[in-house]
């Protein structure tokens, strides 16, 4: 039997409608919604985005409190040299190793990996037929629209904007442990993700979130071999809800 004991926090949303990723690419198909399985059970996506927007909270939780962070962006300006970072910011993974920032801590970069790792949300529609194993049921929609000619009816591009709406849980699991302080880091930008809204098309209306619930867990998770060579894996949770308010205090 082999086990290992770690750390996650799972986070109940709800979404009245959501887009995922980060909108339509310019001049080409939309591709913000991951089609990775189309089997007999239906078509399963994967809903993209959801670390960005941890990682964009974080940021915006470092600035409130005048905590200089690493940007997204890994670069100061732009070849034309424009400034590409907002003040409090310093280019991804500039602090590192000498004088380490909490986001790089916990996020890492190309130098370091990082603390926490988001488990892929697989969304199914609530339609599917079969048991879908470890995917999330919710209503899909697909919103055809036409890009027409200027001054013409004919057609330079078609888009099938895939839209859900639902509950989904998304899942951080901590790769080791995290300082109390780390922990609230993550915990307020968690909870502060529904003012920025998940994927696209945000400032018409898509992409709110409610968040539900928020668990963070003690896992054991062991695997054997059973009868006939078939694997057996168990996982035991304890629900911590101390250390979860000592974090929400230490940031
Ligand atoms: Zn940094």
């Amino acid at each position: 039997m082999v086990s290992r004991k770690f750390k996650r926090i799972k986070v109940r949303v709800k979404t009245p409608i959501a887009k995922t990723g980060n909108g339509a690419i310019a001049g080409g198909k939309t591709n913000n919604f991951l089609l990775i399985e189309n089997g007999k059970e239906g078509k399963k996506y994967l809903v993209k985005g959801i670390r960005g927007l941890v990682s964009h909270a974080m940021m915006n939780r470092a600035k409130e409190k005048g905590v200089e962070v690493c940007h997204s962006s890994d670069k100061e300006k732009t070849q034309k040299g424009e400034n590409l970072l907002p003040e409090g910011f310093h280019p991804r993974a500039d602090c590192y190793p000498e004088n380490e920032c909490i986001q790089h801590r916990l996020m890492g970069s190309i130098h370091k990996p990082s603390k926490i790792k988001f488990e892929p949300v697989i969304i199914v529609s609530v339609r599917a037929k079969g048991t879908n194993e470890g995917a999330q049921k919710v209503q899909l929609a697909t919103e055809t629209r036409t890009a027409l000619m200027q001054g013409s009816k004919r057609s330079i591009q078609d888009f099938g904007d895939k839209y859900f709406a639902g509950e989904f849980t998304f899942v951080i699991e901590l790769n080791e442990e995290l300082t109390k302080e780390e922990l609230g880091y993550l915990l307020q930008a968690i909870l502060y993700t529904p003012e920025l809204g998940l994927g696209g098309s945000i400032n018409n209306g898509s992409g709110r979130l409610e968040l539900q619930e928020i668990i963070l867990q003690e896992v054991i998770r062991t695997r054997t071999i059973g009868k006939n060579g078939k694997v057996v894996q168990e996982e035991k949770e304890r629900s911590l809800w101390k250390e979860l308010a000592d974090a929400m205090e230490a940031w």
